[in-house]
């Protein structure tokens, strides 16, 4: 397996989009570095009485747009460059989709498996305490992200608001509706890979009621497997993983059966009439749409040549190398780059920023249908790019979320 430095990774995409956007010197150096980067030392009662110290990062990568925005990770293999990586992305990411935020991502490194509640209660309102002067509703919004969710939201927003001696719910977003969350949310990454997937389904003349296949079987992948149906009206799911293994059927999996076994036995395996394979296999099988939804990495140089999908949704943030990216492109693979395929998170939380501003509440079909709207231009404009300059959609996803990032730096004179 290749080792990445995601960072070196994303500042290399910069360089591309910049020299086909023929950006000046002084605007690539600023659209490469975080403007803002804080580390903290976090320290935590355990539930044995003793302390822990464990580290954690935010950094806010670009506010020219508007306030950072992006979630906050519990990893043990988290570094100051994961997360320098992951803010980087986000920026372009709420530029593709047209959001009026910069980008920023937070991080703690730990193992959550090993954590219980209440410790991972007290990591994250201890978080919160080291970060609070610099987060806030128009300053940098956090959300959930990987092994973080809306309990961990709830937890941090109600330190947040102690601290401040304030309510204000926008401080943070993907909270549970009870407590300032927006409808829809929970379905809101996977709704809008799915919606960009039917447009690339329309574009490349591809049937959408073929078959499919998810990598990663998390809340992405999960909402995935059920909406790919719901939306485009069909599909067979022939095969699904987890971080346990992945199993096969090629008369097609029941998504809903299959979630509820996954969340009843914390796994994919096991079940009915399922074939288990190994993990390398799945990514390989004989399918037309294939979503990667775990973490970074997933496809790279020694499995992207055997890749037989005609589409590639990544609802994951970074799962494919730079190499394995040749390889596709060469292979005249459509990959609709995580930027776009995964923007439909962020595009919900700014929806819930906007209710909980103005302390009003839009019933679901509102927001995904605002959500399609948003995603459906996003993808639009992205194909535009694509045809306009001969290039792959990951770099056209580029060149429109920095075009517009580098445009707002050069209105405000940064450059
Ligand atoms: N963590 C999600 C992402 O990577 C959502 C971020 C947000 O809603 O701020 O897009």
């Amino acid at each position: 397996m290749e080792s990445y430095n995601s960072f070196t990774t994303a500042k290399r995409q910069i360089s591309e989009a910049a020299k086909i956007l023929n950006l000046d010197e002084a605007t690539l150096q600023l659209l490469s570095e975080p403007q803002r980067e804080f580390t903290f030392s976090l320290h935590v009662k355990m539930d044995n009485g003793k302390t822990k110290i464990f580290r954690g990062y935010r950094i806010q990568y670009n506010f020219a747009r508007g306030p950072a925005k992006g979630g906050i990770r519990f990893h043990p293999d988290e570094t100051i460059d994961t997360i320098r990586a992951l803010a980087c992305w986000m920026t372009w990411k709420t530029a593709v989709v047209d959001l009026p935020l910069g980008g920023g991502k937070g991080g703690i490194r730990c193992d959550p498996k090993t954590l219980s509640q209440r410790e991972l209660e007290n990591l994250s309102r201890e978080y919160i305490r080291a970060a609070a002067p610099f987060i806030g509703v128009d300053k940098d919004i956090p959300a959930p992200d990987v092994y973080t969710n809306p309990q961990t939201m709830a937890w941090m927003m109600d330190e947040y608001e102690t601290i401040v001696n304030n309510h204000q719910p926008g401080v943070l977003t993907d909270k549970p509706t009870q407590v300032g969350g927006t409808l829809g949310r929970r379905d809101a990454t996977a709704r809008g890979g799915v919606i960009t997937v039917r447009e690339a389904c329309k574009n490349l003349g591809v049937d959408p009621l073929s078959k499919f296949a998810v990598q990663g079987f998390g809340n992405a992948g999960q909402r995935a497997a059920l909406l790919h149906h719901e939306i485009l009206g069909g599909g067979k799911l022939i095969a699904v993983s987890d971080s346990r293994g992945a199993i096969y059927n090629p008369e097609g999996f029941d998504s809903n059966e299959l979630v509820t076994h996954k969340l009843k036995t914390g796994t994919v395996l096991g079940f009915p009439k399922s074939k288990q394979i190994a993990h390398e296999d799945l990514l390989e099988l004989d399918v037309d749409i294939l979503y990667p939804a775990a973490l970074e990495n997933a496809i790279s140089k020694d499995n992207a040549s055997r890749i037989k999908a005609k589409i590639i949704c990544e609802l994951a943030n970074g799962p494919t190398t730079p190499e394995a990216d040749i390889i596709l492109n060469q292979k005249g693979i459509y990959v609709i780059p995580d930027i776009l395929a995964s923007a439909g998170g962020v595009t919900v939380s700014y929806f819930e920023m906007v209710q909980d501003k103005y302390s009003f509440f839009w019933d679901e079909s509102t927001v995904n249908q605002r959500l399609d709207q948003k995603l459906t231009t996003a993808y639009s404009r992205v194909h535009e790019a694509i045809k306009e300059k001969k290039i792959h959609p990951r770099l056209a996803a580029m060149v429109v979320g920095v075009a517009r990032v580098a445009e707002a730096c050069k209105l405000r004179g940064w450059v």
